[in-house]
């Protein structure tokens, strides 16, 4: 049978009912259609079979219409923004078709309308929200010399874009800022997108004309001068198409968003989206967000500082003026100890961003505009806190939190103590604000007063102790008798109800009573909303410099909040020095220390361009770092990168001293086990983020490379891992870390060749069982490791005795003949493989011409491995 569509709202048989669904629902054919029905948001047909599957809701039937049952699933009115909050992160839209006008009044069907659309990207309730991260919507309009991105922040007023220049740099900034919503024109040929929620938007809604022509009439300007992005065509496109999303879905201005900022990439150090993986920042390989950098580091106390420092965090930056300025005012609070009382103070503070958006948006609660008075009655106390700091930023950021005394005031005599959840409860406008309202409201309030009286007087009266005076919304006020004394009800008592065991009465005074304050406290609940509705506009008037406070009072958590971690951690603050270097004293992994029960175990770093003071000093730009299995290599790489990346935010840093130089990149090729997940080979995928690396990476760049040709043969995974460790040291000269267990590759470090060599140890213990354990040392040391305990590891494994020995027996043999064949079988190998894969693909004539003239079957080992190296010099 022929399901019942959309198409089907004109043919006749369709209730009344049914056809005013399928007209609104005809507006919006690909959002989920919330229509109201009394008590319930009842949903049809597929949408009702799709809310029924992501919701767990029961898919019932009501009446049918058309020929057949109408497939129906609900929710109820008074709980649907749990059920709303979790198809929006599912990915899904609403739209909210409600009744608009009062169904008491109606001749036949209500009149109903869609009043709201409620998408991934663009909600601002805060029940839908993520309190500590940000929300994004984001619009990416491509052309001939790259991609222009735009993305809001609806929730925080936030509106920025910029351009990149291809798509692995697209793909880096989604990974950075994993919007909720994304909108791209509807076309073929898009890279991998990855984003809550997908959508597919006709292509001339993305055209660089119209997005110019939307901005203008969007902010009411008469050029975009002032936002510096005449010169980005793809931004203003992107920008276009998403201001038209955005209006066409939230039907009410949005006067919050005043403005486009630019982001430049140069601005920031640069992290692909595999190196955010593999850095672990704020989500772990398996998912997890607990044992992250950002786990460790966030001891913010507002959301919207929390907010802030996930941001920091995702877009290092390179501008050292900034940098330096925040690690003065850290120290600046650590020698003060001033941090805890800001941090204190901070509690009080609550979401001022968002409750500013919400002020905007005409959405803000009685709550919020009682914490928003709270925040700015706190801000004297901060200001006296900030004062004798001797900090610039500080300085700073104390100014632009600014005065707001008078909206402080006038909040302060505005709103009630402790206001009610919603306007309509009544009370929120404070007693002594408004002369009017306060008579209106003593009116009803004397009301109280005046029933019990009149209870006490009738019980007299008539003799019947059992008499109440009470009230129900449907019948309004009465006076209650029990049927057993129904029979002395005075005669000019009327009746109004009949319980099972009552009577109620109404009488003349009553009735007159009644009715003064009904009017009275409708009178009043109208008064108190047209006081808050002023009080709004009256913020409003005030917006700019209140969002100007509440980025100051994030940035100052999030300051305080790298004082608190530094001390607590005991970090230190890092040097960033002119000089082309990295040198880490005692450093120490933050989430592994944090995590581990044992004390950890600091390593230093030395890595320089030249010997600084002294020019006999070779340089030294990569480490090979070998050791055994579980000896603490990826932990050391991965904690000099997190070491770099927490200094490029302003944070201290975990070592006792960072002296660290100019750093463009941080790129990483570590094996994940999300490789797998992701549906790519382990291999290609390894193979891709090493030829991103050799493309990207400069001498300011810092690389981490971790067992770099595991995925594939020993011989072919040597091969490689030597061209490759050979091209970053002589072709990138980038700062790396090479962890291997080929410890052929040891050999590369020369005094000339900026290579050195480090290694992790364990060390053999024999108990008088007769069985080994091995403990590991974690402590890096110079030169090769000399052995790398891989059957000891397997040992500790509990891998069977017998298959051990085995084992044991085999090494002995492979390593006697493995070292004679061993060259010979490289070699060709190695010449081919870096071809395979493109990763020299700008290898320069002569090392084509060298390779081709190779013949690998007339190689002996030795010279195979001179032609190698032959090779790598011409690379
Ligand atoms: P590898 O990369 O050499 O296999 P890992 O870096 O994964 O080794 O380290 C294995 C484990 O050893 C880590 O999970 C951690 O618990 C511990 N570890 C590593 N480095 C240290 C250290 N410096 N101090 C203390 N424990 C460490």
């Amino acid at each position: 049978m022929a399901r019942p569509t959309a198409k089907s709202a004109d043919a006749p048989e369709h209730t009344p009912l049914m056809k005013q669904f399928f007209a609104a629902k005809s507006d919006y054919p690909d959002l989920l259609l919330f229509f109201r029905m009394g008590d319930f948001y009842e949903l049809f047909y597929d949408d009702a079979r799709k809310a029924a599957r992501l919701l767990d809701i029961t898919l019932t039937q009501r009446g049918s219409s058309g020929g057949a049952p109408i497939p129906m699933a609900g929710v109820p009115v008074h709980a649907y923004e749990g059920y709303l909050a979790r198809l929006v992160a599912l990915g899904e839209s609403v739209a909210i078709c409600e009744q608009i006008g009062d169904p008491a009044l109606a001749k036949g069907l209500v009149e109903r309308k869609v009043v709201r659309i409620v998408t991934p990207g663009t909600v601002t309730d805060e029940a839908l929200l993520d309190e500590r991260r940000d929300t994004l919507l984001m619009a990416v309009a491509r052309g001939r010399s790259g991609y222009g991105l735009a993305w809001a922040d609806l929730a925080g007023g936030r509106f920025l874009v910029n351009e990149v220049e291809n798509a692995d740099q697209l793909e880096a900034e989604l990974a950075r800022l994993e919007p909720a919503e994304l909108l791209v024109p509807d076309e073929d040929g898009w890279p991998p997108l990855v984003a809550g929620a997908l959508r597919r938007r006709p292509p001339w809604l993305f055209d660089p004309d119209s997005g110019r022509r939307q901005l203008l009439r969007f902010f009411g300007l008469h050029d975009l001068t002032g936002f510096g992005i005449e010169d980005k065509p793809l931004a203003v496109a992107a920008a276009g198409a998403l201001l038209g999303y955005v209006e066409e879905t939230q039907k009410q201005r949005l006067p919050h968003l005043t403005s486009i900022a630019v982001e430049t990439a140069g601005e920031a150090i640069a992290m692909n989206a595999a190196t955010r993986r593999h850095l672990e920042l704020d989500t772990r390989v398996d998912g997890q967000t607990r044992h992250t950098l950002l786990g460790v580091l966030d001891s913010t106390v507002t959301p919207m500082g929390g907010r802030l420092l996930r941001r920091w965090l995702h877009r290092p930056l390179r501008d050292r003026g900034v940098l330096g300025g925040r690690h003065h005012a850290v120290a600046t609070l650590i020698e003060r100890g001033a941090d805890a009382d800001l941090r204190e103070r901070f509690r009080g503070l609550g979401d001022v961003e968002r409750i500013l958006t919400r002020v905007a948006l005409r959405s803000a609660r009685p709550r919020d505009l009682s914490t928003l008075r709270d925040g700015l009655a706190m801000l004297p106390a901060l200001r006296q806190v900030l004062a004798p700091l001797d900090s610039p930023r500080l300085a700073a950021l104390a100014a632009e939190m600014g005065q707001h005394d008078e909206t402080a005031h006038l909040l302060a005599g505005a709103v009630a103590p402790q206001p009610p959840l919603k306007l309509a409860d009544g009370g929120v406008i404070a007693e002594g604000y408004d002369a009017e309202l306060d008579e209106l409201r003593r009116l009803s309030t004397h009301a109280d007063q005046f029933l019990v009286d009149l209870e006490a007087r009738e019980r007299e009266s008539s003799g019947i102790a059992t008499l109440k005076v009470g009230y129900n919304r449907v019948h309004g006020y009465y006076i209650e008798i029990s049927k057993g004394q129904a029979d002395k009800a005075p005669v000019h008592y009327t009746r109004r109800q009949t319980l099972t065991g009552a009577e109620r009465y109404i009488t003349e005074e009553l009735k007159a009573f009644e009715d003064k304050v009904l009017s009275a406290r409708e009178r009043s609940l109208a008064r108190e909303k047209f006081l808050y509705e002023a009080l709004l506009d009256e913020l409003d008037l005030r917006l700019e410099p209140l969002k100007r406070c509440a980025a100051a009072l994030s940035e100052l958590d999030v300051l305080a909040s790298f004082a608190e971690r530094a001390q607590a951690l005991d970090w230190s603050r890092p040097e960033l020095v002119e000089s082309p270097c990295l040198r880490i004293e005692r450093g120490r992994h933050p989430v592994v220390e944090a995590v581990r029960e044992e004390p950890f175990e600091p390593n230093d770093l030395v890595l320089h361009a030249d010997g600084g003071d002294n020019p006999d000093v070779p340089p030294r730009r990569m480490l090979v770092i070998t050791g055994p299995n579980m000896g603490g290599k990826s932990t050391y790489m991965r904690q000099n990168a997190l070491i770099v990346l927490l200094a490029h935010i302003g944070s201290f840093v975990p070592a006792a001293r960072a002296q660290i130089g100019p750093i463009d990149r941080i790129l990483t090729r570590i094996g994940a086990g999300d490789d797998l997940a992701r549906g790519q080979s382990t291999f290609m995928v390894e193979m891709a983020e090493t030829s991103y690396i050799l493309h990207h990476a400069t001498a300011q760049s810092l690389v981490l490379m971790d067992e770099i040709g595991r995925g594939t043969s020993t011989y072919d995974g040597l091969a490689l891992a030597d061209a490759v460790a050979g091209h970053l040291a002589t072709v990138n000269r980038c700062w790396t870390l090479f962890a291997t267990h080929y410890f052929e590759l040891t050999a590369l470090a020369t005094p000339e060749s900026g290579i050195a060599n480090v290694h992790l140890d364990a060390v053999e213990h024999h108990d008088k069982n007769g069985g080994d354990t091995l403990v590991f040392m974690h402590a890096v040391k110079d030169g090769a490791a000399d052995r790398s305990f891989g059957l000891q590891v397997a040992a500790l494994a509990g891998l069977p005795n017998a298959t051990l020995a085995q084992a044991r027996r085999r090494l002995a043999e492979l390593e006697q003949r493995g070292r004679q064949t061993h060259a010979a079988q490289m070699a060709p190998q190695a010449l081919d493989a870096p071809q395979q894969f493109g990763l020299f693909a700008a290898a320069p004539s002569a090392a084509q011409e060298a390779l081709a003239a190779i013949d690998p079957d007339e190689l002996t080992p030795k010279q195979a491995l001179e032609a190698l190296y032959r090779l790598k010099a011409l690379l």
